[in-house]
């Protein structure tokens, strides 16, 4: 991206006087007609012009900080226009020949284009609707329909804006050619620049009884709704596009495009890591402690987990291949089962009893006198280091 300041010579925070006392400068100090018209000097004219476009108009200054660059191609609506009126620089013919035969040369266009009317129609802007979509849509995929509010070419004008059976009327003040010549006296002489023509906003004609439903805008607020396809694999942040399905443009322009951005809402049971699925599987001390096969509910259905004998807390069993789908088509993510181990509370005499039994079975009815090296844990690990073991 061009950076506007700079070319101008001027810090961010610039007041609106600055920018126009730059301008001045610059243009003055790098005009090609007094530095000598080269291909290089031509486009540094260009770029003060652009810059001075862009800094000099509130809203496209706006735009350009928040890091767009409204001259971009296809940045903003109307941006193939938007250096039609630098004032200054282009269309302005006191140089005769020569000087107009460097802007035809520097703009890679004929010139004419930039002095006829403004066309009324241009496309619609681009458009974001959120779907908030489930795990198991997001692993599988599917289809979805998205109804969203938009702008829609007006059914009663077709988009002309224009009452039934009438039609826009040539702009008398200019004569239908959406600019008036002024005569400026400047510095360089007298010069012929030409400004868009305010009787008709540079339009050429007027479109004197407007539609009344689309009060001569060509276009309508209202609903429609999309069709999509879910692709297996998505998750929250990911953009489907869908051409032409965003704003109907004004006055019968085209329409923009439709993004729709993915939310994959929260599952009761597993979460997302990547294309990997985790669950938490709670399983008996018993069970982790002799091995047991525990049937659990996947997105694939029913699945039996193997819990190894002396399953530890933190365990997890991979399931292979029941993840989510890869966006890339190659195959699937897996689901870890973490094990989550449950020591049994609110035991009745006869279980306490039960355990006393093992636990004597084991010699564990004093686990401070039990722990050996050999047992682990931390402490002891920790207690052959220092003894130096
Ligand atoms: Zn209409
Ligand atoms: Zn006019």
């Amino acid at each position: 991206m061009n950076d506007y300041y700079a070319i101008l010579g001027l810090e961010r925070t610039c007041t609106a006087e600055e920018i126009k006392a730059a301008y001045r400068r610059a243009s003055r100090a790098h005009h090609p007609d007094l530095v000598g018209s080269t291909p290089e000097t031509v486009e540094r004219f260009k770029q003060i012009n652009a810059a001075y476009e862009v800094l000099s108009d509130p809203q496209k200054r706006e735009m350009y900080d928040l890091g767009i660059d409204p001259l971009a191609p296809g940045g903003t609506p109307g941006a193939g226009s938007g250096d039609r009126f630098t004032g200054f620089g282009a269309g302005f013919t006191g140089f005769g020949d020569i000087f107009e035969a460097v802007f035809n040369a520097a703009a890679g266009a004929p010139r004419a284009g930039q002095q006829g009317p403004l066309p009324r129609a241009s496309r619609g802007r681009d458009q974001l609707e959120r779907l908030s979509i489930d795990l198991v849509q997001a692993v599988f995929g599917g289809t979805a329909t998205v109804s969203y509010s938009t702008y829609l070419t007006c059914g009663a004008c077709s988009g002309s804006g224009c009452a039934p059976g009438t039609r826009p009327v040539s702009c008398a003040a200019c004569q239908g050619r959406g600019v008036r010549e002024r005569l400026v006296r400047s510095l360089l002489g007298t010069m012929r620049t030409m400004d868009p023509c305010r009787q008709c906003q540079g339009y050429g004609s007027l479109i004197t009884t407007p539609c009344p439903d689309c009060s001569g805008h060509g276009r309508v607020r209202g609903r429609r709704s999309a069709d999509i396809t879910i692709p297996a694999g998505v998750d929250s942040g990911n953009r489907l596009r869908l051409t032409g399905q965003g704003e109907a443009g004004p006055a019968g322009g085209p329409p923009a495009d439709l993004y729709v951005e993915f939310k994959v809402r929260r599952h009761p049971d597993f979460v997302r890591q990547g294309d990997d699925l985790v669950a938490r599987l709670a399983v008996p001390m018993t069970a982790a402690a002799l091995g047991a096969t525990i049937q659990v509910e996947t997105l694939d259905g029913p699945h039996g987990i193997t819990v190894r004998p002396g399953s530890q807390p933190g365990a997890s069993v991979v399931l292979e291949g029941l993840g989510v789908t890869r966006l890339n088509g190659r195959g699937r993510g897996d689901l870890r089962v973490e094990l989550d181990i449950k020591v049994p509370t609110e035991l009745d005499e006869a279980q306490r009893e039960l355990l006393r039994r093992l636990a004597s079975e084991r010699g564990e009815e004093r686990p401070d006198a039990g722990l050996s090296p050999a047992h682990g844990g931390m402490f002891s690990r920790l207690k052959d280091k220092l003894s130096g073991k």
